[in-house]
């Protein structure tokens, strides 16, 4: 009985977020529409819709007409602006701490990460709070951080963060106890991944760069996990035995060859120039030592992830950030990728700063994981 019971609570979920995933999509629709493209019967629509009313996440928005029997049917839309949460996206150089609706950023901060915890996370936790009590009439979620590193999601623990914060820092217990919020913890790369969930043709690899490089990978709307959570972490194959150190622990891998750091290292030891890494990114095409620091590093990311989407077969890959960010850089990758004989088998496009990929990490995480139940 138990895991019928189970069974049905989790069928009603999938089609609550089926529901949901569609009136995002398409704006608005009669309850009959939803039927017809969701393939649940009338009579479940009509319970979910209620439901889904009496919880201020769909709204009905005005009357169409059916032509052929000139009865009336009410539209219905998702309230996406109704809803609100925290989003917090920990990364080795700044932090973003943000109030958002489903689709905006009500507000944004942004800190240098070091000097944000340099005090522990008391500074977090006000700011937080702060932005949490400012949602004003919506229905507030909680608090999603997504943290750079290892994050068991079940314990929202911060197994490591490559130095950031301590290691095995029970960093949603933490947040939860200063701030009163409910709070989910995951990696940042899985957020930013799940932030692009439509509930249609989720089947995707999100390669990020900057300042390390990371993967995460959706299939069919789920976060691939692996066997400790570890599933995409493309910054630690190793492209070279017995290579360059890297931050952990091994030698030899991708991120110690394309990490930001590395790249600015490596064209001040090629020119004796001290260059912000966009600039090198910049100067891609112009200045030969950046061209030739760049060119190598984007012929390792192609091949890793022409690897990666050999063994995982998504139907798109989708970079952001970083390396990926400048249009020429991206052509160089897209190139080397059909250098090495990867064309054709995977779409990739660019994932713009304009979708506030940052903002919306945190924020849209716990707003699927507790509204959608995704
Ligand atoms: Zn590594």
């Amino acid at each position: 009985m138990t895991s019928g019971t189970r069974s049905l609570k989790g069928l009603r979920r999938g089609n609550k977020a089926a529901v949901l995933f569609l009136l995002m999509r398409e704006g608005e629709l009669s309850r009959v529409r939803i039927a017809a493209k969701t393939g649940l019967t009338g009579a479940s629509v009509t319970q979910l819709c209620k439901e889904l009313i009496s919880e201020g996440l769909v709204e009905e928005s005005g009357e169409v007409t059916k032509s052929v029997a000139g009865r009336r049917e009410t539209l219905l839309r998702f309230a996406g602006e109704r809803i609100a949460a925290v989003g917090v996206n920990i990364e080795s150089d700044n932090t973003h701490v943000s109030l958002c609706t489903w689709n905006e950023v009500l507000a944004e901060e942004i800190y240098p990460t070091q000097m944000l915890f340099e005090r522990g996370i008391d500074k977090l936790n006000e700011r937080v709070a702060e932005l949490a009590s400012a949602c004003g009439g919506r229905k507030f979620v909680g608090v999603g951080i997504a943290a750079s590193g290892i994050a068991d999601e079940r314990s929202g623990v911060s197994v490591t963060s490559y130095g950031i914060l301590p290691d095995g820092l029970p960093l949603a217990a933490k947040v939860r106890e200063g701030t009163g919020c409910e709070v989910s913890l995951i990696n940042n790369v899985r957020a930013q991944a799940r932030a692009l969930i439509t509930g249609c043709e989720d089947d995707f690899m999100l390669v990020k760069h900057g300042p390390g490089i990371g993967c995460a990978v959706i299939s069919d709307r789920v976060t691939v996990s692996g066997a400790t959570g570890r599933a995409g972490e493309i910054g630690h194959i190793v492209v070279k035995e017995g290579g360059e150190p890297c931050r952990c622990g091994k030698r030899g891998c991708l991120e110690a060859y394309v990490s930001e750091k590395h790249l600015t290292e490596l064209y001040r030891s090629k020119t004796g120039v001290e260059l912000p890494v966009s600039a090198i990114y910049d100067a891609f095409g112009g200045d030969s030592a950046a061209t030739g620091v760049l060119d190598e590093s984007i012929g390792l990311i192609a091949l890793s992830i022409g690897n990666a989407a050999m063994l995982l077969n998504p139907a798109r890959v989708l970079v952001t950030g970083g390396i990926f960010s400048r249009k020429p850089l991206f052509d160089a990758l897209c190139e080397a990728i059909d250098r090495a004989g990867f064309g054709g088998t995977f779409a990739i496009s660019q994932v713009g700063d304009d979708k506030k990929p940052k903002a919306f990490s945190g924020a849209r995480h716990i707003m699927l994981e507790r509204v959608f139940g995704v």
